[in-house]
């Protein structure tokens, strides 16, 4: 019963939808008595359905339908709640463009998912069946030129969220050694110059520097020598080493940061579609589906190191990732 309330509750302050109420619901760890996910529809069930208000109804939806009071004891806080969410329900449902928070059709892999043989998208469809709605992504219908004989020529949203964070995720682990292996990938590659003379040059100013600031202190030489030599050598410093700054290393951190998050993120119930995709739209470029299978991955530029470093140093024990993350911009 406190779920009951918790959900009704939130749902009667108007601010959440029903799969948000859902969502918050699975988030706090709650499960449905048959230990399953809370979906929108559950609520939307329990709102439909009069026995919370007290009501027996006899032939519903029939010519004769027929409500009663039950004998049944609904307690008064549920009852009064069930009302007010029947208020929300109604307002939301007389709005003529509906409400922002409405349930949305969200599909995590929009834009980047592409069929494996002939490169085409796939695109979302929410099908209704049997009173629910199925969130679909479906291979484009017309191929130029050549028909692709790929199959299913379909998948469920759901199917793909749990493959991707089944069979996909579960590999994107950095272990603690990514960083130095990926500064000194950068390295070879000329993206960060280490030139050893300009280091010792840059060393032998800062310890001129550090004696003028002693001079300075025992009053040997003038505020104004002083403040003209140092911007001078600081400035020289400065020249010497710029060019040995990572400047790639801040984004890189985070890229690293969120790669790291996203397998439990991807999973965590309280996460939608929506977050999911954007998610998705963050790391990937592209990601590819041989029908029944995903196979293979291309992420954004500047999540490719990352990527190179996972395949490289881990034990990936799964050869159908076979192509190659495209090399950092
Ligand atoms: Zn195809």
């Amino acid at each position: 019963m406190p779920i009951l309330l918790m959900a009704l509750g939130e749902y009667a302050t108007g601010e959440y939808s029903y799969s948000q109420v859902a969502d918050d619901l699975n988030a706090q760890g709650y499960r449905t008595q048959n230990g399953r996910l809370f979906t929108g529809y559950n609520l939307r069930d329990i709102l439909g359905n009069r026995f919370y208000e007290g009501k027996v109804v006899y032939h519903q939806g029939l010519p004769d339908e027929q409500i009663i009071d039950g004998s049944h004891k609904v307690p008064e806080d549920v009852r009064q709640l069930w009302l007010r969410c029947q208020v929300i329900k109604k307002e939301r449902t007389n709005r003529p463009t509906g409400h922002p928070r409405r349930e949305s059709h969200d599909y995590p892999f929009s834009h980047v998912l592409k069929c494996h043989q002939c490169g085409n998208s796939y695109h979302g469809e929410a099908v209704y069946y049997k009173d629910r709605t199925k969130l679909r992504l479906i291979h484009e219908r017309h191929s130029q030129g050549k028909q692709c004989n790929t199959l299913p020529k379909s998948r469920s949203v759901e199917s793909l969220n749990k493959e991707f964070g089944e069979r996909v995720l579960a590999y994107v682990n950095l272990d603690e050694g990514w960083k130095t292996r990926i500064i000194a990938a950068l390295m070879s590659n000329g993206g960060i110059s280490e030139d050893k003379a300009d280091q010792n040059q840059a060393e032998r100013f800062r310890k001129v520097l550090e004696n003028l600031r002693k001079q300075h202190l025992w009053g040997d030489i003038s505020d104004v020598d002083y403040k003209r030599e140092r911007a001078d050598l600081e400035r020289q410093i400065k020249a010497l080493t710029l060019d040995t700054t990572p400047v790639e290393m801040p984004n890189l951190e985070r890229a690293a940061q969120l790669l790291n998050e996203m397998p439990v993120l991807w999973q965590h119930p309280g996460v939608t579609n929506k977050q999911r995709e954007s998610l998705v739209q963050e790391v990937f470029n592209k990601i590819s589906l041989d029908g029944e299978a995903l196979v293979a991955v291309e992420p954004k530029p500047a999540y490719a190191p990352l990527f190179a470093d996972i395949l490289m140093h881990a034990a990936l024990g799964y050869p159908e990732f076979d192509s190659p993350p495209s090399p950092p911009a």
